[in-house]
């Protein structure tokens, strides 16, 4: 027994020593791959539930690792968020998706807003207002057509997400909250921030038609938005029935699989294309 024992601990330790090599080494790899240029950004069309038409697109970051491949961000993002790298990685993606967006509006293509995800860190950071200002002056996107996407808990220090949010606002950029009904937040909370949308985790949307729990949360939120006189997207819809559901429901927007999952920018700008003829 005390014999096992003992290559159990060697397993660990060598398991963990090639758990924290690997870590590092993603990590070093992370650091350099933006000016070896391997982050690209794909697009998801978001759509009007009642006439199927384009009315915005989630840009959402890929990394195309030189040996390993594609890799999603769920991979790489809670890496980037521990090492403070995100900084660094949502300032490009920032500009590239409103460069992207702006490019395509000068090529005469549907004019609709980009959203992008914020991590707390840019949130919080000091200048965030400034950075986007920048970035809308340099690119020459007119600030509407920018959406940030926070989270529920980027909210939980009210004070502060206040201000940060009101000098957005300022700016003329839209603000949606990201997997809304994850966390924390009620309906007077939410009363408080001077928001345009709120996004419906996927997870509600992918088990309403099943759970009745779901259901009432979703239509729930969908009713809570018409009374905040917010704007509401439900994302995750894969089905013909979920879509019928949300309609039903009196959701605006919806984004999901059912109408097209994230694609490079050459197919999303075939789609903006398409939708003005
Ligand atoms: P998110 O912001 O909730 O993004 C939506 C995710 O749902 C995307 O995953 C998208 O591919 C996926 N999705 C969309 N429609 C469907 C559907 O119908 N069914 C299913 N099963 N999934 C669907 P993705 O691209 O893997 O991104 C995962 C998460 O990574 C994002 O979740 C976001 O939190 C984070 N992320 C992605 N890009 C960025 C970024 O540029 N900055 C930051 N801070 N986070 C990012
Ligand atoms: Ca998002
Ligand atoms: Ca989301
Ligand atoms: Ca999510």
């Amino acid at each position: 027994a005390k014999d096992k024992e003992k290559s159990n601990i060697q397993v660990f330790h060598v398991a963990m020593e090639t758990y924290s090599i690997q870590r590092l080494k993603l990590e070093n790899e992370l650091r350099h791959a933006i000016s070896n240029q391997e982050f690209i950004l794909h697009y998801q069309p978001q759509v009007d539930i009642h006439t199927g038409q384009i009315i915005g697109m989630e840009a959402l970051v890929r990394w195309m690792h030189p040996t390993k491949g594609m890799i999603p961000p769920k991979e790489f993002i809670p890496l980037a968020e521990e090492t403070g790298f995100i900084v660094q990685l949502g300032d490009w993606v920032l500009y590239e998706a409103c460069r992207q967006n702006k490019a395509w509006q000068d090529q005469g293509l549907l004019h609709v807003p980009v959203s992008v995800n914020l991590s707390m860190r840019q949130f919080s950071e000091h200048g965030i207002k400034n950075k986007i200002s920048e970035v809308l002056v340099d690119t020459g996107l007119p600030p509407k057509y920018l959406e940030i996407e926070i989270t529920e808990s980027m909210t939980m220090d009210v004070k502060h997400a206040s201000d940060w949010l009101n000098k957005l606002k300022k700016l003329g950029v839209q603000v949606a909250i990201d997997d809304f009904g994850t966390g924390y937040s009620s309906l007077s909370y939410i009363k408080q921030f001077p928001i345009d949308k709120l996004k419906i985790d996927r997870s509600f949307v992918n088990d309403m038609l099943l759970d009745p729990n779901n259901a009432t949360i979703v239509s729930t939120i969908i009713a809570m938005t018409r009374q905040l006189n917010l704007k509401v997207i439900a994302e995750g819809v894969e089905t013909k029935e979920q879509l019928q559901f949300l309609q039903e429901k009196q959701c605006d927007e919806v984004q999901g699989f059912l109408f097209s999952p994230p694609v490079p920018s050459d197919t999303m700008g075939s789609l903006l294309e398409q939708a003005v003829q």
